[in-house]
């Protein structure tokens, strides 16, 4: 019977409204009234085209089977840290005897793709859940009191889903939380602060012994950017870092992806791991994505080495572009690519694992250049070394046309990002110092010093092996892409001759 009463409701009022028209009254400003305030009623929960949060049956729900800490590769110390954390709902005798108050929040903050929804995903899971997912900017709306009245609803819905399905406990998912969850600036943005105070309330209200027991997970990218009301104990009091992943998380990650793809033996991933160093796990997602992609291309029943090496290039530097470019300009590329090439295997022997001349992206050429092993410190020596082989593609530009060209300007913006770091490191001669009291001519006199000095070395070590470019310059030009062995084969075969 509840179920009709909005109905009975609209049709008793088009009656009493047709009833006063045909009495002489003027009925059409009610009429509007009600269109505006169904409207606003409409849209503020979530049900009118204008919003992107779906509430009641609109949201997906992810079902308990479809999501293990199995299918995350990587990521170890914060699975177990998760895991840890979520023995609290499972273990909850245990804990309610020990008197050891409820989780009520986990806070997830790492980089973009690396898998913090997936690890929500599996604490559900791991805890026999009903699951349902948000982003802050779902939240965000014009109408002071929307957001909160979203998030009313939303804890609404997590508790009765959980108890149709006859689960004892929820997971709600926000992900970018910094976006209602961002410091309050004292009445700036009011509908931002009622949509933090309502989530707070509900976090507050969530207690040990309710059932269905809710459990809070949020993500972000920008953790200093939350007020500190939410990460104080008894909210998000359990942070948990998924930072990208080493080479060893990188395999795994990559196993997964592999395994629905049928990959040629001659495919080695402990390689293709190594040479993604940085890649987050959507990254890698995607190379192997891209590679069966291209394998598709050419019509191959099984996945190359050469594909899995073209998706990482486009995942790293983009999809290959059809820019026509002269002879003169490819040969100018070509130099320049070299100089980087000759400085890298110079300055960390076997770094380089392709120099290619088809443009990528916004680039017309690239050096790929492959870590030895994941490094998290740098000394100056490294440093200065990183600004060499970033100067390599300049300093070969100027010698062999006496002049440079637009194409090193990201060079030196990269050259220039390693400077401030070595500065604000305390690693150059200005010694420790607060780089925020710099003045701008402080900046550029210490930035010009070191890469004048160093731009003059990679000049003098390039100089020295004018004919390896001349060399290599023709096989680079005839082929567009030379592997890292093969390049260095050709430098030996120089070195020899
Ligand atoms: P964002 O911060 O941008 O929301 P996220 O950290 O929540 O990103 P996910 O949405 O979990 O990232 O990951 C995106 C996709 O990347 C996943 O669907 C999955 O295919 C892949 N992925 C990311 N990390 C991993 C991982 N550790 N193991 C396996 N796959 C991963």
């Amino acid at each position: 019977m509840r179920k009709y009463t909005m109905e009975i409701g609209i049709g008793v009022t088009v009656v009493l409204l047709v009833f006063l028209q045909t009495a002489g009254y003027n009925v059409l400003p009610f009429v509007i009234l009600a269109a505006i305030a169904g409207a606003l009623y409409y849209t503020s929960r979530g049900k009118g085209k204008l919003t992107a949060f779906t509430s009641g049956g609109g949201r997906k729900e992810v079902k308990r089977e479809s999501f293990t800490f199995d299918q995350i590769g990587g990521q170890e110390r914060a699975k177990q840290e998760l895991v840890e954390a979520l023995d609290f709902l499972v273990k909850r005798e245990q804990i309610e005897k020990l008197g050891i108050r409820p989780l009520k929040g986990i806070l997830l903050a790492g980089p973009p793709g690396t898998g913090k929804t997936l690890l929500a995903k599996a604490a559900a899971h791991y805890t026999d859940s009903i699951y349902l997912a948000a982003s802050g900017s779902e939240f965000v709306e014009m109408y002071v009191g929307v957001g909160a009245g979203r998030i009313r609803d939303l804890f609404k819905e997590a508790r009765t889903k959980a108890k149709k399905a006859g689960k004892s406990s929820a997971v709600i998912f926000i992900d970018e939380i910094e976006v209602i969850g961002g410091k309050r600036d004292g009445g700036q943005h009011r509908e931002y602060d009622q949509t933090l105070n309502q989530l707070l309330t509900e976090m507050d209200g969530i207690h040990a012994n309710e059932s269905p027991r809710i459990l809070l997970i949020a993500a972000t990218n920008r953790k200093e950017m939350l007020d500190g009301a939410l990460l104080r104990p008894g909210r998000f009091d359990r942070h948990i870092g998924v930072e990208l992943p080493d080479k060893k998380g990188r395999l795994h990650i990559l196993r997964i992806h592999a395994n629905n793809k049928p990959i040629d033996a001659a495919v080695d991933l402990a390689d293709i791991a190594e040479q993604t160093y940085s890649f987050s796990g959507a990254q890698l997602e995607s190379v192997m994505n891209e590679a069966a992609i291209y394998a598709l291309r050419e019509n191959a029943a099984l996945i190359q080495p050469a594909h899995l090496n073209m998706a990482i290039d486009k995942v790293m530097l983009g999809e290959k572009t059809d820019k026509e470019t002269s002879q003169e300009e490819r040969k100018r590329v070509a130099l320049h690519e070299l100089g980087h090439a000759i400085m890298a295997e110079l300055i960390r022997p076997g770094s380089v694992s392709q120099v290619a001349l088809s443009p990528r992206g916004g680039a017309l050429g690239y050096v790929r250049h492959q870590p030895q092993q994941d490094q998290y410190l740098y000394t100056t020596k490294f440093l200065h070394g990183q600004i060499m082989i970033t100067l390599g593609g300049a300093a070969a530009e100027e010698m062999f046309y006496g002049e440079r060209s637009t194409g090193s300007r990201g060079d030196f913006d990269q050259a220039v990002s390693i400077v401030r770091t070595l500065v604000e490191s305390g690693l150059t001669e200005l010694g420790i110092i607060d780089s925020s009291m710099m003045t701008p001519d402080k900046w550029s006199a210490i930035t010009k010093d070191i890469l004048d000095s160093l731009m003059a070395k990679t000049k003098e070590m390039l100089e020295m092996r004018r004919g390896v470019f001349e060399h290599a310059l023709q096989t680079l030009l005839q082929e567009e892409n030379v592997n890292g062995d093969a390049f260095r084969t050709l430098l030996n075969s120089y070195d020899a001759a």
